[in-house]
């Protein structure tokens, strides 16, 4: 190909600083080094996460970045020692790695590699691994891959090889928000048939936990959301209730209590509140209630009585939904051309890169569930 081996200009959305717009610019990408890999993106979806860095922490040393996290794409070119991956194949690119080789990816109980970008850094890629550059400066590579881009540099143990056959502006979801929701359910819960289950927040990350409880076999699936625009939706992806804290007057997690004689089995908090974490403990049954933290937030300490896990609940986190990268999402790709996950039912809107900061706005007030953002042309 004309472009391997030399630097791509193209068109990227950057965070110049926190708290201001996206500027579509024109950025280079240098070629990739050893072990890494050169992708075109076609698309990528827009995630509470991206928001969460350019609004809510506001780390003044994570800018100015390009954000994007949820994206798939085509191999452009490699770099030396890739053996994996050649020009063409369809890929998604991951925010956590899976080398193959340190002791948590030996371990099956874990999908926290310590080799990637993350290792170091929790929200950017570090000057010296990115590739990007823009009006002479360094532009950080937010969460390692950066997907508001028309081409990214990722090393290889964080690239996942996907079913040539799989459509790119859907499965691109699979990168992070539905992979985490249902993965918290089914490895990190481990929602069990016949259980019932209780999912707070409704984005696609929640959903995707309604779906997973779902097809663990949850009999009972009691979606809570202060948007009531999001009970319809919920009901697509299999919940059997849905709750509306703002209807009631008592705390939701005696609500949920009463409806539940005692509490729920599993519940899984899919917003970024420490409120909503500590009301999502509470609402578990005693004795062998599994709380899971999915939310995303840095900023706050969260509090709960030690009585409430004495009692016997258990109260885990999930980094996206427990699975290992590279072995979990193209198992979602599958899953999702057998018919077994669902995708398309997240995608409310459609744009361009051009339009992120519409969509960007949209997810801001609620008004969707997920705006899949088409970046280049496959
Ligand atoms: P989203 O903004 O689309 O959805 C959040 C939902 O929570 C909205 O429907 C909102 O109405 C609802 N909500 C807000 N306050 C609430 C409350 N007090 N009670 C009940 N519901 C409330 O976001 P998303 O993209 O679905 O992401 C959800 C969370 O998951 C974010 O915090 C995101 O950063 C996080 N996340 C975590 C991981 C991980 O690996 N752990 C990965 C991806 C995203
Ligand atoms: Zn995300």
């Amino acid at each position: 190909m004309a472009t391997a081996g030399n630097v791509i200009k193209c068109k990227a959305a950057v965070a110049w600083e926190p708290n201001k717009p996206l500027v579509m610019e024109e950025i280079e990408v240098a070629p990739p080094k050893a072990n890494e890999v050169r992708i075109k993106i076609v698309a990528t979806g827009v995630c509470h996460t991206d928001l969460y860095h350019l609004f809510e922490s506001m780390h003044k040393d994570g800018f100015p970045a390009v954000l994007g996290h949820e994206g798939a794409g085509i191999v452009e070119s490699v770099g030396p020692g890739v053996t994996e991956f050649k020009t063409g194949d369809k890929v998604i690119p991951l925010f956590i790695s899976q080398c193959r080789e340190c002791r948590f990816c030996k371990s099956p109980k874990t999908n926290q590699c310590e080799k990637g970008w993350a290792a170091r850094h929790y929200d950017a890629m570090s000057v010296e691994d990115s590739r990007f550059t823009c009006k002479g400066k360094k532009v950080l590579q937010f969460m390692g891959t950066s997907t508001f881009s028309e081409y990214t540099v990722v090393n290889q143990m964080a690239v996942a090889k996907i079913d040539p056959a799989a459509p790119l502006d859907k499965v691109c979801l699979l990168g992070c928000g539905i992979s985490t929701g249902y993965g918290a359910a089914v490895n990190t819960a481990k929602v069990e048939p016949d259980s019932t289950c209780a999912v707070f927040g409704l984005g696609a990350v929640g959903l995707a936990a309604v779906m997973g409880c779902k097809a663990a076999g949850a009999k009972r699936i009691i979606a809570v959301d202060i948007n009531p625009e999001k009970a319809e939706k919920a009901k697509v992806f299999g919940a059997t209730d849905f709750v509306n804290p703002k209807d009631h007057s008592k705390p939701i997690s005696q609500v949920l209590s009463e409806m539940t004689d005692g509490g729920v089995d599993f519940s899984l908090e899919c917003v970024g509140n420490v409120g909503v974490m500590r009301n999502a403990l509470e609402s578990c049954v005693k004795g062998w209630g599994v709380s899971v933290v999915v939310g995303w937030t840095d900023l706050y300490d969260f509090a709960a009585r030690p009585i409430q896990l004495i009692a016997g609940r258990t109260w885990k986190g999930s980094l996206f939904g427990g699975f290992k990268s590279k072995d979990g999402v193209p198992q979602m790709v599958k899953g999702y051309l057998d018919k077994k996950v669902k995708l398309d039912e997240f995608i409310t809107h459609n744009m361009t890169l051009a339009q992120v900061n519409d969509a960007i706005e949209l997810m801001k007030q609620g008004k969707c569930i997920r705006t899949v953002l088409s970046v280049s042309p496959q």
